[in-house]
């Protein structure tokens, strides 16, 4: 996790992109056993809940990871996934970049639409503007809001099958491609070598504007 924000806190200062200054408002690596009815090892909570036993609700964005045990199995596990087509990069920093680019798009929402949900310290954060939507009513429209047949031939191919599934489509969508762009241009120790968003120049057209729409929610 703190190679993770090392390598975003670089790419920020070299960029100046608001896309690698995540709105994690806490980060969590977790034991199982503590968790409430949650099956991942990894994530990004969309709105304020509990998720650990024993503890109080943690504010919408904080990110999660399931204590890594042994490095050597997490970095395989990463890397088969990437060699089956599931997902977007083999690195091993793949998975938490993800996680931190979920937040990443939730801040993109919340700063459009200001936030409208129960947790004080995100509404005093980002305060609704007059507009009839909240950020919060956009989640719940994009948690069925889905590519067609023909855009997830090209989300396949560019990013692979795990941002083609229905659910929070456009979240996985926005979360794996920054994956790659960010994993893409980091050195196998984690050491920024290029600028992420000249990849995009390296992505085809149609994948281009599957991510316009993705941004321009
Ligand atoms: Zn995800």
């Amino acid at each position: 996790m703190e190679q993770a924000f090392k390598a975003l806190d670089y790419l920020k200062q070299q960029t100046c992109s608001a896309l690698f200054s995540p709105f994690v408002p806490r980060i969590r690596a977790f034991d199982k056993e503590n968790l409430i009815n949650v099956e991942s090892d990894n994530f990004c909570i969309p709105e304020t809940r509990l998720v650990l036993k024993n503890e109080l609700p943690f504010e919408t964005g904080s990110v999660f990871q399931k204590k890594i045990l042994n490095l050597a199995n997490w970095d395989s596990k990463i890397e088969t996934d990437f060699l089956k087509n599931k997902r977007s990069s083999g690195h091993f920093l793949a998975e938490t970049i993800h996680e931190l680019m979920h937040s990443v798009y939730i801040k993109l929402i919340y700063t459009k639409y200001g936030y409208g949900g129960k947790c004080p310290y995100t509404n005093s954060l980002y305060p609704c503007s007059n507009s009839n939507k909240s950020g919060l009513d956009v989640m719940y429209e994009l948690q069925n809001k889905n590519f067609s047949k023909e855009e997830n031939l090209t989300i396949n191919y560019v990013l692979g099958n795990y941002a083609t599934k229905p659910r929070n489509q456009y979240h996985e969508v926005f979360a794996e491609t920054f994956t790659k762009l960010i994993c893409d241009s980091l050195s196998d120790d984690a050491m920024p070598k290029a600028n992420p968003l000249d990849g995009l120049k390296r992505l085809p057209p149609e994948f281009l504007k599957i991510l316009y729409k993705v941004l321009n929610i």
